[in-house]
């Protein structure tokens, strides 16, 4: 067993993609490294896939919708990602390592996603026997019924921040509803998505059915979403990406969903639970280091309780230790390099300003990992609805705290972005909690409890966190096209 800082590295790391059932290298034969977070040490190599792999893949994915996957009984299929299910969680141990090394989070949250992506499985694997149409009253001279048919080649173009879940959200659905599919997974983590291959492999989902190409987003995720051949795609990214890929599918009217991120709101009314309003928040924006879609990166409080909630948030927020993902560290680093240099520019220009630093506010040096990507956590107070701080994505452990005196003004806080991914509520009024549920602009709002819900809530945005619903049945309309047979009798 290799050795990464002492830390020992799961055997049999992936080193190819996956085209058509084969294992492959980019036909360029370039590769590429992938770094551990936490020491900056490259510790695996992918192919740099280029134009002609995704070439390659799409032709593949569009065989094999009319190979034996075409002939495979819905309940077959989900039988197949039933026990796709299962050998996930067979292999979550070595797959929660090769993620934590990937991306930088702590082991337990890696455990938490390998688990949620099996739960995918689980649950589209029930519903896909029972895609079933309408029937459609005419008259007695007609018969009209509806079919729903899989959309084709989906492409699913994923995330550093969560590489396995994301995948398996977006490829559960898409195979339960009988689609083929080419995974892009980040440059960054681009381990877990191959490994999926073999355990869908040993599920026996026929080759050719689900392929994966790694590479840059330039070089394979762009021939990707401008490939004709590919009828929808799924993405997880951001802003200025999402927009590229939706022009690009416009190009050859392939459908997109697109999810974008967020500056989402942790709303605390002055009648809250206070230690619950604490945790939640503290798991809101710390949970990955603040590296998710849907974190709650922006505190509302209420006056009444702001002094209480800083005074706690701040003692918590310094106790967090950093620490190497494999060590399960209270909180791990960030991504890489470049992610820690945008973080530490949003929040060096924001000092600058003027914003109250209330702790954190620089990298952190941790001992023994002084190569690793590790920001301290962070909370600016009283931060003004209109300063970049409180308007940008910024997917790192920077809290913004905003004081409000009502809870309308939490409303017009909450919708002073562009974005609207989810928004959280702590009150003891259920009244004043769906009322908030109704004003704020979000696709999903956790009431007294940050990331409330799990696979089969619904997920998604709007303004410019994106549209189109992922998890839950409301993912399944992205993956089947529905035609209408009218018969004269
Ligand atoms: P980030 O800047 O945080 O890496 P991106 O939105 O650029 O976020 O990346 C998300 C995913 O999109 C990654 O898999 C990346 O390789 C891919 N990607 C980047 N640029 C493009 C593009 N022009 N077309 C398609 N995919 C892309």
């Amino acid at each position: 067993m290799n050795k990464i800082s002492g830390r020992s590295i799961p055997d049999g790391l992936p080193n190819k993609m996956v085209i058509g059932g084969e294992r492959v290298e980019a036909a360029r034969g370039g590769r590429f490294a992938t770094l551990d977070p936490a020491t900056g040490v490259a510790f695996a190599e992918v192919p740099a896939g280029g134009p002609e792999d995704v070439d390659r893949a799409v032709a593949a994915a569009k065989k094999a919708l009319k190979g034996p996957w075409f002939k495979t009984a819905p309940a077959e299929r989900g039988r197949i990602l039933t026990r796709t299910a299962a050998l996930i969680r067979r292999d979550k141990e070595k797959l929660a390592r090769i993620e934590t090394l990937d991306c930088g989070k702590p082991l337990r949250e890696s455990l938490g996603d390998i688990e949620t992506a099996a739960g995918y499985f689980e649950y589209y694997a029930g519903i896909a026997d029972k895609l079933q149409g309408d029937t459609i009253p005419l008259g007695p001279d007609f018969i009209s019924f509806t079919l729903h048919e899989p959309v084709g080649v989906t492409a699913h173009i994923i995330p550093w921040n969560y590489p396995l879940v994301t995948t398996a959200r977006g490829i559960a659905p898409a195979l339960a509803a009988g689609n083929t599919a080419v995974v892009k997974p980040a440059e960054q983590t681009p381990l877990t998505a191959i490994l999926l291959a073999d355990l869908l492999a040993e599920a026996g989902l026929p080759a050719g059915v689900y392929n994966v190409v790694t590479g840059f987003g330039p070089d394979a995720g762009a021939p990707l979403t401008q490939h004709p051949d590919v009828a929808h795609v799924t993405f997880t990214g951001s802003v200025p990406t999402g927009k590229a890929v939706m022009k690009a599918a416009a190009d050859h009217v392939a459908s997109v969903t697109l999810e974008l991120g967020g500056k989402s709101p942790v709303v605390v009314l002055a009648d809250a639970d206070l230690d619950a309003a604490v945790e939640g928040t503290l798991k809101a924006i710390y949970t990955n280091a603040g590296q998710v879609c849907s974190a709650g990166s922006r505190l509302v409080v209420e006056r009444r309780l702001h002094n209480a909630m800083m005074e706690r948030l701040v003692a918590r927020a310094e106790k967090l230790v950093l620490g190497h993902g494999l060590d399960d560290a209270p909180l791990g680093p960030l991504v890489s390099d470049e992610q820690l240099k945008r973080v530490g520019d949003f929040v060096a220009e924001a000092k600058k300003r003027g914003v109250t630093v209330a702790t954190g506010g620089k990298p952190a040096s941790v001992a023994g990992l002084e190569g690793g990507y590790f920001f301290a956590p962070t909370i600016f107070d009283n931060v003004k609805p209109t300063d970049e701080v409180a308007q940008e994505e910024i997917f790192g452990p920077v809290l913004t705290v905003q004081v409000v005196d009502t809870p309308e003004e939490a409303v017009a806080i909450g919708n002073s972005t562009r974005y609207g991914l989810v928004a959280g509520i702590y009150t003891a009024d259920i009244g004043k909690a769906l009322r908030f549920a109704r004003d704020i602009d979000a696709g999903q709002v956790f009431i007294n409890q940050y990331f409330a819900g799990g696979v089969s809530t619904p997920f998604g945005g709007v303004k410019n966190s994106g549209f189109g619903r992922e998890k839950g049945l409301a993912a399944l309309t992205s993956y089947f096209r529905v035609k209408c047979v009218t018969a004269k009798i």
